[in-house]
């Protein structure tokens, strides 16, 4: 064949199968066009947006084989070579599909096929013209009359999406009334909300801000872990590296952790910087993610503030990049492409070749062990910036008190001393709802999800009985369904119950509770926030949400009520978790002047984990932890994969993974050692039942050479067919 075309295009199709989809260019197309393109393939009986990975003169499909793509659909590529390497280097070390994995870096729009551009909102005012037009004039013709009288009672006018709900086709009367200049047309393109004029200057750092300012360069690849008690300064010292990087003319990329995205924040970047802020979150709308996102590819946008997803925003300039609160888990993407944006964040730092600052007052252990191998440079900043003390913390030894609903005398004694002097005071509980267990006190039955292994949690404010783990639900039962006897108690205790009964024990000071059924409609944790900034004496109640970054200035005592179940845990980060949430926990009392106290609730008063959280070393805790898991061969000092299946067939799961094991056990697994197949921590959920078979190996070298090529044969493997199954490397959780 003699037109046959000169190149083949491989592509990245969405879909979950592990590999590339070669096909031959749409007719008309004679020169190849540049990888990261978007591209409109048949596949299937259907059509999908695919993007361009290369091309290349041969395929391993026979050309007859191939069918031809219809559409190029951009000239300039959506995805650079810069993101596109990350992307499939991600792709390849998570082990997730390409076509997946490039679907989540692009906004929806793009996913969608619409063009790379701000998408344009139109907008319709009244002219001055059409303020004293004439009735008459339009007499022959309702719908601009229709239209007009509509514009005369919208002063701010009408855009397009108002329009839309319009039940008869606006555009061509529109069209008209513009034409006899009744009407005025303006279309706003801009990127992103200007600037501040004239931006605040921030306080001049003090000696270890500085030294830590001065430690990072310029340019060029540098890892650094910024590592300091919250409040002792470190937004500030990102705020003067981003100064810096701005005045040299690059970007900036920060990332927060999903709960650290506040107003206050945004405020805080905004009012200091004299560039446009893209923020990028899961909150947005389509068109604002594709605006934000183009404006950080234009470089319009100086600084682009986002959450876990933002990693993948293409960078006009890049000069820096910035993980707030490093150790976060939300970090990590917990299902589908189960990727560590913090991870990926150092090496797209050293494929841009720019200086990078991890922060948390509590590093990950993993980040602390990369500064012990000189992998990342670590900053210390050692007290709290503007004078303000650190906390005083205690452990309340509560073996055989007697506590009311979880709270023992001596914490209910300083809050009543704290509250009385105007402060506010934070309790914090692991759990939500208001008890954790409905049990028979006849026959001794508990309240169980029908779906999973797991108790049912009594909610009082709607009466229901919820499944944490599934989300079931049903009525709060009178009486007992076994024996029918009316005594049913509640056992434990969550957010709820405390809120309730601290509003009964102090009922001259407002409680807030603070979790996930409390903040679940948009808007209303903020809402939440800013009653605590107001001020006055207030009792918080709350669960982990209240445990992040935010700034509590008149919150001087917090007190911890279940801190041993961190001792205990069949997870071995719980211990590290546990460190964490007390310190920053800690961190949020006695901001400004007033110094705090944090009361930890305990019946192992005399345990060594908790003794050395009291000092407030995070430093020396960490450490013994480190050694811990040196000790175990356990995460940094070793490497894990999490293969998990799950099905209806309580039999499938195990069956698939022992195929998977013997699988392995034929390519051969050196360096890699396999556990299990054996069932999941909570073995049945939403009507699922679990297993899972775990690789842990010294390197990562053996792990993924044995991964890829394994994966691919599951893939095909019938016995995956009767199990959803997902394989999670670097996992966080293990279940
Ligand atoms: P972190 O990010 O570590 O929690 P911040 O940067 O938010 O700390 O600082 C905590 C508070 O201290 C903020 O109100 C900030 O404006 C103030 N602050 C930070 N650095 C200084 C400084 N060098 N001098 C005075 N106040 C400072
Ligand atoms: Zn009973
Ligand atoms: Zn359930």
């Amino acid at each position: 064949m003699t037109d046959s075309p000169p190149f083949i295009l491989r592509i990245a199709i969405p879909t979950p199968l592990r590999r590339s989809f070669d096909y031959l260019p749409p007719k008309g197309l004679t020169a190849p066009p540049p990888p990261g393109v978007r591209i409109r393939v048949p596949f299937g009986r259907g059509r999908v947006v695919g993007v361009l990975l290369e091309t290349d003169t041969r395929s391993e499909v026979p050309r007859q084989r191939l069918r031809p793509a219809l559409a190029v659909l951009d000239d300039e590529p959506v995805l650079d070579a810069e993101l596109l390497l990350l992307l499939r280097w991600a792709s390849a070390y998570y082990q997730h599909p390409i076509g997946e994995v490039i679907q989540q870096a692009l906004p929806a729009l793009l996913r969608q096929g619409q063009p790379a551009r701000v998408p344009e909102a139109v907008r319709y005012r009244l002219a001055d013209a059409g303020r004293t037009a004439d009735e008459a004039t339009l007499a022959r013709a309702p719908r601009q009359r229709h239209l007009l009288a509509m514009l005369q009672a919208q002063p701010a006018g009408l855009d397009s999406a108002q329009l839309g709900a319009l039940d008869f086709d606006w555009h061509g009367p529109m069209q008209r009334l513009v034409e006899r200049g009744l009407v005025t047309r303006e279309t706003d393109t801009a990127l992103l909300p200007e600037p501040v004029a004239s931006p605040v200057t921030g306080p001049e750092p003090n000696p270890e801000q500085q030294a830590a300012i001065d430690a990072v360069p310029d340019t060029g690849y540098h890892g650094f872990l910024l590592d300091g008690v919250t409040g002792s300064g470190k937004t500030e010292v990102y705020l003067r590296l981003i100064e810096r990087t701005l005045a040299a003319g690059r970007q900036a990329l920060v990332l927060v952790p999903e709960i650290g995205l506040t107003p206050q924040l945004l405020q805080r970047f905004r009012e200091r910087l004299a560039t446009p802020v893209a923020v990028l979150h899961s909150g947005l709308n389509d068109r604002e993610r594709l605006r934000a996102w183009l404006a950080a590819r234009a470089g319009e946008a100086g600084v682009i503030v986002g959450t876990r997803s933002a990693l993948f925003t293409p960078l006009a300039r890049p000069g820096l990049i910035v993980v707030d609160e490093e150790h976060d888990l939300s970090f990590k993407q917990q299902d589908g492409f189960r990727y560590s944006a913090r991870d990926l964040a150092l090496l797209r730092a050293r494929n841009l070749d720019v200086p990078i600052v991890l922060g948390s007052a509590t590093p990950s252990l993993e980040s602390l062990e990369n500064c012990a191998r000189g992998r990342l440079t670590r900053l210390h900043l050692s007290g709290r910036a503007g004078g303000a003390v650190a906390p005083e913390c205690r452990l309340l030894d509560v073996r055989s008190q007697k506590l009311q609903e979880g709270l023992s005398a001596q914490l209910l004694a300083r809050m009543a001393t704290h509250l009385e002097a105007g402060n506010q005071v934070m309790i914090f509980i692991n759990r939500r709802g208001f008890a954790p267990v409905l049990m028979c006190h006849a026959c001794g039955w508990h309240a169980r999800c029908s779906r999973c292994d797991a108790h049912m949690t009594v909610h009082r404010r709607t009466n229901r009985l919820r499944c944490h783990h599934c989300g079931s639900e049903r009525p709060l039962p009178a009486a007992c369904p076994a024996c029918g006897s009316g005594e049913l108690i509640h056992m434990g205790y969550g957010t709820e119950r405390v809120a309730d009964f601290l509003a009964g024990r102090f009922p001259e000071v407002p409680v807030l509770r603070i979790d996930r059924d409390t903040t679940r409609r948009k808007g209303s944790l903020q809402a939440l926030f800013e009653r605590i900034h107001a001020g006055g004496a207030q009792i918080l109640v709350g669960t982990q949400m209240l445990a992040k970054g935010h700034h509590f200035p008149a919150l001087t005592l917090v007190g911890l009520l279940d801190a041993d179940y961190g001792l205990f845990s069949a997870d071995f980060r719980a211990a590290e978790r546990l460190g964490q949430l007390v310190l920053q926990v800690a961190g949020r009392a006695g901001r400004a002047e007033t110094p705090g106290e944090v009361l930890i609730q305990t019946h192992h008063p005399d345990s060594p984990l908790l003794r050395s959280l009291l000092r407030q070393d995070y430093g020396r805790f960490a450490r013994a932890l480190l050694d811990e898991r040196r000790l175990a061969e356990l995460p940094p000092f070793s490497h894990l994969a999490l293969l998990r299946a799950e099905a209806v067939d309580p039999a499938a799961p195990l069956a698939f993974l022992a195929r998977a094991r013997e699988l392995a056990e034929q390519q051969g697994h050196a360096g890699v050692e396999l556990f299990g197949p054996m069932p999941s921590p909570m073995e049945r959920r939403a009507g699922r039942t679990r297993a899972q078979l775990l690789l842990q190996a010294d390197a990562r070298a053996p792990l993924q050479a044995l991964l890829g090529p394994w994966l691919q044969a599951l893939e095909t493997d019938k016995t995956g067919r009767r199990v959803r199954w997902s394989i999670d490397v670097d996992p966080l959780e293990m279940f």
